[in-house]
């Protein structure tokens, strides 16, 4: 779309609100709105100011005049609000002469597009592609106590009521789908067939073509919605509208939704896996027949530098204290940094196809608070180091391994390296390991600075509370 078609659609379908939309650092939508009066052709190139002081990850107080920029192309009437609302996702933009504003260094938006760049001056490739798979649960409500008092929140579903001891009869006497049983026997057990269906007809309205959606295995609720892969800002733009969609369509029925990595004990987890591939000229470039599952040469050095880098990476991917009680054995999320064909254990699996445009790599690290500029963004960078410094993956102990990783001996399992343990041991990994990230001035030391104080400061809250866990295991010591 191009600003005068905006303008165009603004009026014709009665607009009376414009509101605009930006990510923050962690990958979350902020927004703020104007009459649609204020809407002019010449506000694309322009922007329009707004205080940048209190959005988590952007600017100090003394120097927070900044200026959001809408991109025409991100256009969509917002189905969820009573007054006709007009959305535009933003860049973000210090301000200055019109044309010259200068685009501001932590806006995730800016990283993507130079990533993007980056990968075009490289002559490896023109066109990097992502399909991310964001698994969520659909709860009732998840009550908190104020904020500061958080100790948990109590998850309450009309499919089951579980707490850190399991089931509680005392609350639910009728049939309850057994732990992990949610994968995928039809209604009555799967109450939420049409939900999802309302989602996908939300999402393919606002230009998000979906491929399938259903139950996952997650007993309580757990569901997915797979939408079809694209370049690289474009699938992380999209990924905040989904969140978008998903979410406020499952308030319109009082529920609600959430993409934490593990929101109950001993069920699974909610994993983001995230499928990859470059193309050069419109062809393939993962695709070789006759190696291990079809991969070029290429494709494995990329492998190599993901998987090298994948600690570092986990900062951005597993970005989450709750994202590391995902990454354990026994729940289909990956474990191991070893790569595979069909193997779900592994980190990278390399989906079974013959299909030389289908062939891809699937990271399965990711899960859903990741923010997906900077994940993108980062696997790219990985990829591309790996290529330029021909790491395969078979060279460095990371596979191919096609046993189940979840069985392996303690000694068959010692000669394979394992994703970090917690979120301070990914922050750790990510400032030993970042120049990777810093090629072609994609990535700066200012953004990941504050990306690591920000996800360090989340750490220690969660670290300086007691758990309660600890009260069974130590209140009686
Ligand atoms: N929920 C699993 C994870 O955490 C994935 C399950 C699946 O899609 N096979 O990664
Ligand atoms: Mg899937
Ligand atoms: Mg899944
Ligand atoms: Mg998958």
């Amino acid at each position: 779309m191009t600003p005068e078609e905006v303008l165009k659609l603004a009026k014709e379908s009665g607009v009376k609100i414009v509101d605009f939309k930006f990510s923050d650092l962690p990958g979350t939508w902020q927004h703020f709105s104007v009459p649609v009066h204020v809407l002019s052709e010449d506000l694309f190139s322009e922007g329009l100011p707004f205080d940048g002081s209190s959005v988590r990850g952007f600017q100090a107080i003394n120097e927070s005049d900044m200026l959001v920029i809408p991109d025409a192309d991100t256009a969509f009437l917002d189905p969820f609000t009573a007054v006709p609302t007009l959305s535009l996702t933003c860049d973000i933009a210090h301000p200055g002469a019109t044309g010259s504003q200068k685009p501001y260094s932590r806006d995730p938006r800016y990283i993507a597009k130079k990533a993007e760049d980056y990968l075009r001056s490289t002559g490896i490739a023109d066109t990097a592609y992502f399909g991310p798979e964001a698994e969520f649960y659909i709860f009732d409500n998840v009550r908190y106590s104020s904020a500061d008092n958080i100790q948990y929140a109590e998850v309450d579903s009309d499919e089951a009521h579980w707490n850190s001891k399991g089931r509680d009869d005392a609350r639910n006497m009728g049939h309850l789908m057994n732990i992990k049983g949610g994968y995928f026997p039809v209604a009555p057990n799967d109450t939420y067939q049409d939900l999802r269906s309302e989602m996908v007809v939300n999402l393919e309205a606002l230009g998000i073509q979906v491929e399938a959606h259903h139950h996952e295995v997650g007993a309580a609720g757990q569901c997915e919605i797979d939408y079809k892969f694209g370049t690289l800002l474009d699938t992380a733009d999209k990924l905040l509208l989904f969140k978008y969609v998903i979410k406020n369509t499952a308030r319109k029925y009082g529920k609600s939704v959430t993409f934490m990595p593990k929101p109950i004990y001993g069920d699974n987890g909610s994993g983001m896996h995230t499928h990859q591939s470059l193309w050069k000229g419109g062809k393939p470039l993962f695709f070789e027949e006759g190696g291990y599952a079809n991969l070029s040469q290429l494709a494995r050095y990329y492998i190599g530098g993901v998987l090298t880098h994948a600690p570092s990476i986990l900062a951005i991917a597993a970005s989450s204290t709750n994202s590391y009680k995902r990454l354990v054995p026994g729940f289909e999320a990956p474990v191991n940094l070893v790569f595979s064909q069909g193997n779900r254990s592994a980190a990278i699996r390399i989906p079974r196809t013959e299909s030389p445009k289908a062939t891809r790599v699937e990271f399965r690290p990711p899960d859903p608070t990741a923010n997906p500029y900077l994940l993108f963004s980062a696997l790219l960078m990985a990829g591309l180091d790996g290529i330029r410094n021909e790491i395969d993956p078979g060279q460095y102990g990371y596979g191919p391994v096609d046993k189940d990783l979840y069985s392996m001996s303690k000694a068959e399992l010692s000669e394979i390296s394992s994703v970090p343990g917690s979120l301070d041991e990914s922050l750790k990994a990510l400032e030993n390991d970042h120049a990777f990230l810093l090629e072609g001035g994609v990535f700066t030391t200012d953004v990941l600075e504050k990306y690591v104080d920000l996800k360090r400061e989340q750490a220690d809250q969660v670290r300086l509370r007691p758990a309660p866990i600890e009260f069974s295991m130590y209140y009686d010591a």
